[in-house]
């Protein structure tokens, strides 16, 4: 039985966490529940799982649901009570899946005190891959990839010898616009860059998809997991999203894994790994699919990958400027004030004026993330 603590539990991927523990009862217990603001929805969680350690990141939403709490409950509320939660909460696993910086403390705290970590979310990798990886080694501790990317090289790499690996290939949807020409992508609206052709996700993640920024952070993301150079790190773009991604060996074999496009896969496998499960989710049909193609990703139009393998390589602080610069543009684009390339024109722009530190302590890395949040937010009074 694993005992799980859910940060982020009203979210996309928190929603399918709590599809799988639903899905095995006898191998999956949600011990603890996070939320930053969805209060109804984490007491019903609370409820359902008779879970007794709850947290809220928001402190008037804090405020607002303490007369509410199951009997019982312990309770934590503000910025830092998700870490105290994690500190003072028995659990093998805490799966971290905030958006934002905000699970970068949760996540070392889950090490530091002796949890395995399970990463959905993007930042904590991107931004302190070096700090992270050295802390679960340090500790003993598993690191367990959630998204579907790295579940699936994670899962090719069962059994292998990391010597024996070349490189990794990610899949990529390609996104609603891998046909569209740059000039038609000058004119992209908030609602068509919100339509993803094979996924359904939350907002930010569904236009970082249209970008390819989300590949970006998973390349750099695949790094560090993977303990591989940028070099080694590739992207495929495969429309269907059938084939999770890939590993090369250097024998030239190539191994894939391969599922119908649901997270409650690659979450099942992090949770029940090193074992697998029978699930209640839907086979894979390929002779009904017919067909899976694949082709080059196009830098030139989705300049993300280029900037991405250049935050990668440098390291230190510039990869969560590139990620922090992004957000503030993503918010920018959503709410109408800048076009659609302007997003990966001011990333590049931060990135250029960033005066990378390497080997940065976490101060730093949360110091460089507000220096491009403010730099970006520079260029949207200037230009849009
Ligand atoms: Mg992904």
């Amino acid at each position: 039985m694993k005992r799980v603590i859910l940060l982020g539990s009203s979210g996309s991927i928190g929603e399918s966490t709590c599809k799988v523990a639903r899905a095995l009862p006898e191998k999956m217990k949600i011990v603890g529940l996070a939320v930053a603001k969805s209060t109804d929805r984490l007491l019903e969680q609370a409820q359902e799982f008779g879970v007794k350690a709850l947290a809220v990141s928001d402190v008037q939403a804090a405020e607002n649901v303490k007369s509410r709490l199951p009997t019982g409950a312990k309770f934590y509320s503000g910025p830092d009570g998700l870490t105290r939660m994690v500190e003072e909460t028995q659990a093998d696993m805490v799966l971290v899946a905030i958006v934002g910086t905000a699970g970068l403390a949760p996540a070392l705290a889950a090490l530091q005190s002796g949890k395995d970590l399970a990463v959905a979310s993007k930042e904590i990798l991107v931004l302190a891959g070096s700090a992270v990886m050295a802390e679960a080694k340090k500790r003993g501790k598993q690191i367990l990839p959630v998204d579907s990317e790295h579940n699936a090289i994670f899962q090719c790499l069962q059994g292998a010898n990391g010597k024996e690996v070349r490189k990794v290939i990610l899949t990529a949807s390609g996104g609603p616009f891998r046909r569209s020409s740059s000039q038609e992508m000058e004119k992209v609206t908030v609602a068509q860059a919100l339509k993803h052709p094979t996924w359904s996700m939350g907002k930010k993640i569904t236009i970082d998809s249209a970008t390819m920024f989300n590949k970006g952070l998973e390349m750099i993301e695949a790094h560090w997991l993977f303990g591989l150079p940028m070099s080694r790190v590739d992207v495929v773009v495969h429309p269907q999203s059938i084939v999770h991604s890939m590993v090369e060996f250097i024998d030239g074999s190539v191994l894939a894994q391969l599922s119908v496009t649901d997270m409650c896969f690659p979450i099942q496998y992090a949770v029940t790994y090193p074992e697998r499960m029978p699930s209640g989710l839907p086979p894979l049909d390929l002779a009904k699919l017919g067909n899976l193609s694949f082709e080059a990703p196009d830098e030139k139009r989705f300049p993300a990958l280029r900037l991405a393998r250049e935050a990668g390589e440098a390291g230190g602080t510039l990869p969560g400027v590139f990620n922090a610069a992004n957000e503030v543009a993503v918010e920018a684009f959503l709410e109408g004030r800048i076009s659609f390339p302007r997003i990966w024109g001011m990333v590049e722009s931060v990135m250029q004026e960033h005066r990378t530190e390497k080997n940065p302590n976490l101060e730093s890395i949360v110091a460089a993330d507000q220096w491009a949040r403010v730099q970006a937010k520079a260029q949207l009074g200037s230009k849009t």
